[in-house]
């Protein structure tokens, strides 16, 4: 039997977004509570302001470009407190988000920008480079590059979204109509399963549903008026805004629960902590690397971090040792919580009086949803042992852009979505995620997929044949993508060529794809009849090799 979430069924509202976030009646919170704050400067958004700007900005788009429903337009920015009225204002002119990794090459940009139709491009001036080239190889006049943040350009090629208004303040635009179960608010990016990046279509309905979900896993304890003084909770926002933890679990949950984000546009372990202390901050959503920094680096002794109240932990496993360490050192409570881009993310998150009474666990499953675990063949397992984890809901993706292959091998008829993520459950409801069965490397949170690397590495002219694994890194509490390379015959597989094949591959992928695993050669890469790679057994021998040192 699946099962059902502990938590009561929430109602979700069959409205899109702007609707839920900005014409309801529950909202308790007042209008000028300042919901983004920018940690460098003095600069902020109030709830209202983002509400004005982001209508001004549809208005704008669909004055200036004549912007259609279902046009898409793309972000290539570090965390900035305009993002959120520029993610309302093109879904109040019927538009579609695509948020872009920054650590993209062009190419990699290119890609995103042509597989989602992007119409226009949202970026900041240190980033015009890569933009401009990426822009370019899509399609995108410049024109349709739009900066955001305090530097404008000189030369006014490149709009400020400050001057994306409506030609004439006439009345004529009117807030596009929306169908929130298919119309979709966001385009984000991940390999799933398999193989290469892909559109993930998130629907207005699947994020306000995740929201709901969120806040009764939260369950009340992040307040606008509470916190440690009564003026709210305050969350640290240094994840990035472009992933889909940040897109949901900060900037939209802070908009519907009134809290104030802080935004910091990179994470840096000196400047988070005098943040926190200066800000008073409150709660954090953190990823496994940076809990390592709180438990180990020395600097966080300078800081006064007694603010925090909670951190949660997700994107990637998190081990009982670095919750300890955090806790020995700084009596800071870290919580687990687990999702996916498919699920819009958050499925389950420890109850914040759990967090030290199931430590290692994801948590509970969040309400409306089921799950259950499934073996190799696909047959529904008992509750206890170990399989995949399939889970229904309305926080579900619709498929992948353009892709109804993938899409049928994701999701089954009845609603179930596949994770490729392997693990149990105990007998009081608590999820464990073990192990993976899809391809899927993750580098400190971020998506490495190993078949883009081999695709491109398959071209080297050293290289006949090459499989990618990820293996677990202690020191930096994250996997890192090695490289299983057979070279061509006559090729000398010794330090000098590996350096030389990762230099020739790092100068085409993002940071957070490069080899840090290393490269071994090898004499042939397992793989299946079929021509499959057998990943488990390259994992088998990196095991072995870790072992012997
Ligand atoms: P993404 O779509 O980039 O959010 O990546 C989703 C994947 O991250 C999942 O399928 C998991 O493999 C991994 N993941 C997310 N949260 C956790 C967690 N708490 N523990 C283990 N793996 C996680």
């Amino acid at each position: 039997m699946p099962t059902e979430s502990l938590y009561p069924k929430v109602n979700v509202p069959n409205t899109d977004l702007w609707t839920f976030l900005f014409e309801r009646n529950d909202k308790s919170f007042p209008e000028n509570k300042i919901i983004y704050r920018d940690a460098d400067t003095s600069r902020y958004y109030t709830y209202e302001q983002v509400k004005s700007t982001a209508i001004d900005f549809g208005k704008g788009l669909r004055s200036l470009w004549e912007w259609n429903k279902g046009d898409v337009l793309a972000l290539f920015t570090p965390n900035c407190i305009d993002t959120p009225a520029m993610i309302w204002g093109t879904h109040w002119a019927g538009g579609i988000v695509s948020p872009a990794n920054l650590g993209y090459t062009a190419d990699e940009l290119a890609f995103q920008l042509k597989d989602s139709g992007a119409k226009a491009l949202v970026t900041q001036k240190p980033f015009l480079k890569t933009a401009k080239e990426a822009a370019k190889q899509a399609g995108i006049p410049e024109n349709r590059i739009i900066l955001i943040g305090d530097e404008k350009d000189e030369s006014f090629v490149f709009k400020h979204f400050s001057s994306i208004r409506p030609l004439s303040n006439i009345q004529r635009y009117r807030r596009v109509k929306i169908n929130p179960k298919e119309d979709l608010a966001f385009l984000v990016y991940s390999s799933g399963t398999t193989g290469h990046p892909k559109g993930v279509m998130l629907s207005h309905k699947n994020i306000v549903s995740n929201i709901l979900m969120l806040s009764a896993g939260e369950a009340g304890n992040l307040t606008w008026n509470g916190g440690i003084d009564g003026k709210g909770d305050k969350i640290l926002a240094f994840l990035p805004f472009f992933h889909i933890y940040g897109l949901t679990c900060l900037i939209h949950q802070s908009m519907y629960a009134g809290l104030t984000l802080v935004v910091m546009p990179k994470f840096e372990i000196e400047k988070f902590c005098s943040i926190i202390q200066n800000h008073r901050i409150t709660f954090a959503y953190v990823v496994p690397p940076v809990v390592l920094l709180l438990g180990k680096h020395p600097i966080i002794d300078k800081y006064d971090l007694s603010s925090l109240r909670m951190l949660n932990s997700g994107a990637a496993p998190l081990t009982q040792e670095l919750v300890e360490a955090v806790y020995k050192r700084l009596k800071v409570p870290i919580k687990q919580g687990y999702g996916l881009s498919e699920t819009s993310p958050t499925t389950h998150t420890q109850p914040w009086e759990l967090w030290d009474k199931t430590i290692g666990s994801v948590g509970t499953l969040l309400p409306n949803q089921t799950a259950k675990y499934m073996s190799p063949e696909e047959k529904e397992l008992p509750i206890g042992q170990t399989g995949e984890l399939w889970i229904k809901g309305p926080n579900i993706f619709k498929g992948y852009h353009n892709n109804p292959e993938n899409t049928k091998n994701a999701l089954t008829s009845d609603g179930y979505f596949k994770t490729g993520d392997v693990g149990h459950q105990d007998k009081d409801g608590n999820f464990y995620i073990t192990d993976r069965v899809k391809e899927l490397i993750k580098y400190k949170g971020f998506q490495v997929p190993p078949a883009e690397l081999e695709g491109l590495l398959i071209s080297q002219p050293m290289i006949n044949d090459v499989a990618i694994i990820g293996v677990y890194n202690k020191d930096q509490a994250t996997e890192v993508p090695r490289a299983y390379i057979v070279l061509k015959p006559g090729v000398e597989g010794n330090s000098k060529t590996a350096e030389d094949i990762m230099r020739w591959l790092h100068a085409k992928v993002a940071n957070h794809k490069r080899l840090r695993g290393g490269v071994r050669f090898v004499d042939d890469v397992p793989k299946s009849a079929s021509g499959k790679i057998l990943r488990r057994l390259l994992k088998v021998q990196a095991e072995g090799e870790e072992k012997k040192g």
